[in-house]
Parts: structure tokens; C-alpha cells; sequence
């Protein structure tokens, strides 16, 4: 069975159908590109899958449990536990330093500091940014930052990344970098990564693709 299963998944904005009945599953550890063209739902239906926001219609299955109908504070809870997220912007915290913005996730599952600054320090140099943990985000380059976010993503070893065009701000030397350090990881932790491009550069680092088009899922071919 799929880890994260989603069937006929809706949502509009006022008159805007951004999504129509978009199915998708996912499997544990496989890495799937969503790709289509801007305006498609391809960011509403991974912001669906997250549990950031909630469905008009449509069903979502997590590990076996229907958590469809889940209340906020239970998927907060399931999206700290056990989802990570990389943004285009790495969202990074301007006022906490880089070791300090990747404790945060395990700051908020309730560790200590010692130890979610230790555990984030190691991820920071597994990245090859540990020089940057001392300082805030607006003393770093944007490639830097986004290592940072992808250690942030990663220090509480989550079983899905949800990642909306991680490498849409970034040269595209950092953008390979990027792709590698989140397949990498992926490979090495066993995460599922869900992964938001338009770039066919960059899905091709996925082990499926499969494309959005005016709100539905139109191509999900499992890979050989
Ligand atoms: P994509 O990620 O493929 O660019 P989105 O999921 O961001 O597509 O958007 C799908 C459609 O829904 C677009 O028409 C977009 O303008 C609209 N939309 C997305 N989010 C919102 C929102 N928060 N409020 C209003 N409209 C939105
Ligand atoms: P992406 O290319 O990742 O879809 P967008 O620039 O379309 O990024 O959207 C960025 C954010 O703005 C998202 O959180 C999306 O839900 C929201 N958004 C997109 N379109 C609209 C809209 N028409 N009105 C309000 N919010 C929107």
C-alpha cells in the first residue's frame, strides 16, 4: 500500500477551482516530481498532502489511517513528526541563527536544546554549511541558505519532504547541489520526497514524474 494515498482531492479559491478531483499516491522512499505549467494546482496539491490546507472534497490516507478528517491540531502534530518541508525561499527564521533554525523542528517535538542544536550542527556539516551556524540567515548567500533549509528538513528524519520549487531561487550549480543533497538524503534516511518543479532539469533527479494539468493528476506512471 501507498504511504500517502490522496483520491479526488478539490479545492477553490472563491471561483478558482485550483484543484478538481486530483488523485496521487505515494510510495515509501520513492522520490515523484510534480511538474506542469504555472496555475496547474501543482502547489495546492502538495500544500493538500501536507495538511496545510484542507480539502473542499476528497479523501487522504497517511501510513495505513484515513486522516482526512483529522482536527488542525492533530495534522500540526503529523507535520511535525513526521513531514519536512523546503520552500523556493528557504523561510528560514531571520532572527535565530542557522543552528538555531534547524533545531527548530526538534525545538517544537519538545528536545532539549543541547541536544536538537548538537543533532542540527551535525546535519549542518553533513550539508557542508556548519560554518554558517553562528550566523542569521541575512549573513549567508541563498545557496547557503537553502543547505540550511534542506538541514532543517531533514534533522527530524521525517518519512515524506514536501519540496515547492527548492531550487527556483538558486543558479542552477546550486540547484543541482540542492537536488543531490535532497535525493541523497532521501536515499540514505529512506524519506519519501514530493517534489514541486517546473524545471525538467531538476525533475529528472525523481524516480517518477507526474504532471498537473487545470487541477487533476494527468499522468502518474509507476517507474520500472
Ligand atoms: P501552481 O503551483 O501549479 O502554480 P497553484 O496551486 O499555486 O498552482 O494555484 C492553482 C490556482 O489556484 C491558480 O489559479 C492560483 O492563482 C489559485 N490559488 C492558489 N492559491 C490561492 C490562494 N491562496 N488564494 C486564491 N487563489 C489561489
Ligand atoms: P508557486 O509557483 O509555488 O505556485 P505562487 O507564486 O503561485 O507559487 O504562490 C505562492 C503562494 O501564494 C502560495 O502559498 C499560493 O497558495 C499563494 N497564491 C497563489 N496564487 C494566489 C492568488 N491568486 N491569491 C492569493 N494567494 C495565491
Amino acid at each position: 500500500a501507498p504511504l500517502l494515498e490522496a483520491t479526488g482531492l478539490s479545492k477553490a479559491y472563491g471561483p478558482t477551482a485550483a484543484l478538481s478531483g486530483a488523485d496521487f499516491a505515494l510510495r515509501a522512499g520513492e522520490v515523484v516530481a510534480v511538474m506542469g505549467p504555472s496555475g496547474s494546482g501543482k502547489s495546492t496539491l502538495l500544500h493538500c498532502l501536507a495538511g496545510i490546507v484542507r480539502p473542499d472534497a476528497g479523501t487522504l490516507a497517511y501510513d495505513g489511517r484515513d486522516i482526512t478528517a483529522l482536527s488542525d491540531t492533530a495534522r500540526s502534530a503529523l507535520r511535525r513528526t513526521d513531514f519536512g518541508f523546503v520552500f523556493q525561499f528557504g523561510q528560514l527564521v531571520p532572527e535565530l541563527s542557522c543552528v538555531e533554525n534547524v533545531a527548530l523542528p526538534l525545538r517544537l517535538n519538545g528536545e532539549k536544546r543541547k541536544a536538537a542544536e548538537a543533532r542540527a550542527l551535525e546535519w549542518l556539516a553533513r550539508l557542508e554549511v556548519d560554518d554558517t551556524a553562528a550566523k542569521r540567515p541575512g549573513e549567508i548567500s541563498g545557496g547557503q541558505g537553502q543547505r540550511v533549509a534542506v538541514a532543517r528538513a531533514l534533522v527530524s528524519s521525517p518519512r515524506v519532504i514536501f519540496a515547492d520549487e527548492p531550487t527556483g531561487a538558486l543558479d542552477s550549480l546550486n540547484g543541482e547541489r540542492v537536488m543531490r543533497l535532497l535525493t541523497d538524503a532521501s536515499r540514505d534516511t529512506g524519506a519519501a520526497v514530493v517534489l514541486v518543479t517546473h524545471e525538467a532539469r531538476v525533475a529528472a533527479w525523481s524516480d517518477r514524474e507526474v504532471v498537473v494539468r487545470d487541477g487533476s493528476v494527468r499522468s502518474s506512471e509507476w517507474a520500472a
